[in-house]
């Protein structure tokens, strides 16, 4: 149960709001490339100012660790602050009292990286504390900084009236929608490379869901774990145990897990390589060059079909290599028709985590998704089930 504020809950009218942003945004020769973490806080700062707040923001930017390294000052973002926000946006590197000290109604103030302290990563309460004494109110809007607890994000939360920005009161309620209390039956495509890296995904998942659609390189080692052989394809041999505790965990609590009942197979992995359609289940023997690198039409055919019996679906990691056509093909596919049940009000459909925004995007599917989480690894560990201290903190107002 979520017991966190939303901004519209805070009282802020004249009053310095410490607002925590992720702004870590990809620079390329002095300039921002890509400014969407930017364009995702504006209505959050709209909403301070127009409550007559002022905006203080506090943001990392790349992984000074404690030090100051002037290559990794968030200067560097002010053009596209300015631009995004429409105004000019003031700095302190130094001094902050006194920067503080000097705002009026109207202001935006940028802080240096907050990371340059190394109070921040050790979530220090002593710098939790220096930093509280700059604002009144404390405003949360980087859920994707939300699974680490640093003084920005975890310390200073307890120390002032704390309530969650819009964009991530949007987020967590979509997770909320997607997870938390779902439409059922609710379902999820996990794909991509490894069972490793998605163990505690999977094992959260098969307790919370009625479909487990596994895709990509980790259905491979669920498929070797059932007596498939699957010449040179991605697997991870050594856990086939684990893949076979899921299948019989999945069974415990009723969450019907499926397998690609077909798969494209090559003998490279280039583009155009040519591919023939295989059938996959426990008795599939391929060759030693032999991968499977996408799930066949069959397959395909089959999440299609799950899907329409949805009424809730998460998605994170691709069906095949899909960087590589023509192992984009299921992906591509599966993305399509779930933005269109999301079209005609079928389907709640969330999707982040790794690779899954650029195989959506692709799809030229992303937009067709009721919700996007660019969070990476917030948005996984809030799939794993686990609490997220950023969140956690601002629980606890
Ligand atoms: P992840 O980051 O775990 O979501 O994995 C994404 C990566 O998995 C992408 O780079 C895909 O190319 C790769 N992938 C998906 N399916 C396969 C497959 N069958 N064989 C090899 N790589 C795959």
């Amino acid at each position: 149960m979520m017991a966190w504020k939303t901004l519209d809950q805070m009282e802020i009218a004249g009053k310095k709001v410490l607002t925590r942003v992720d702004i870590n945004v990809p620079v390329e020769d002095g300039t921002v490339t890509d400014t969407t973490r930017i364009d995702r806080i504006v209505p959050t700062i709209e909403a301070i100012k127009a409550k007559g707040g002022i905006p203080i923001l506090l943001a990392h930017f790349g992984r000074p660790k404690g030090k100051v390294v002037p290559e990794m000052s968030l200067r560097i973002t002010l053009p596209a602050l300015e631009e995004a926000f429409g105004q000019t946006v003031k700095f302190a590197d130094g001094n902050y009292a006194d920067a503080v000290a000097q705002l009026e109604t109207g202001d935006i103030l940028l802080l240096e990286n907050v990371r340059f302290a190394p109070g921040e990563e050790k979530n220090d309460p002593e710098f939790a504390a220096r930093l509280a004494t700059l604002g009144d109110v404390y405003c949360n809007d980087a859920f994707s900084a939300a699974h680490r607890a640093h003084a920005s994000t975890e310390a200073l939360a307890k120390l002032l009236p704390a309530c969650a920005g819009r964009l991530m009161a949007e987020e967590l309620g979509a997770l909320e929608a997607a997870l938390g209390s779902p439409n059922r039956p609710v379902g999820a495509v996990v794909g991509g490379a490894k069972v490793s890296t998605k163990l505690d995904l999977l094992n959260n998942l098969v307790e919370k869901l009625d479909v487990l659609i596994i895709g990509g390189g980790m259905a491979n080692t669920f498929l070797l774990a059932k007596g498939a052989s699957l010449g040179g394809s991605l697997v991870e041999a050594d856990l086939t145990d684990t893949a076979r505790e899921i299948m019989a965990k999945a069974k415990t609590t009723g969450c019907r897990i499926i397998l690609p009942v077909d798969g494209l197979v090559a003998r490279e992995f280039k583009e155009g390589a040519a591919a023939e359609v295989i059938a996959l289940n426990a008795d599939t023997t391929l060759e030693a060059d032999q991968m499977v690198l996408d799930a066949g039409p069959e397959s395909v055919h089959a999440v299609l079909a799950e899907f329409s019996g949805l009424k809730t679906l998460i998605w994170n990691g691709p069906l095949g290599a899909f960087e590589i056509p023509p192992f984009d093909t299921a992906t591509v596919a599966a993305a399509k028709i779930a933005a269109e049940l999301t079209a005609d009000k079928r389907l709640v459909s969330v999707a982040g985590g790794g690779d899954t925004v650029a195989a959506l995007n692709q799809a030229d599917a992303a937009d067709g998704f009721t919700y996007i989480s660019t969070a990476g690894g917030a948005f996984l560990e809030w799939m794993e089930g686990k609490t997220l201290p950023g969140v956690a903190a601002l629980d606890q107002q």
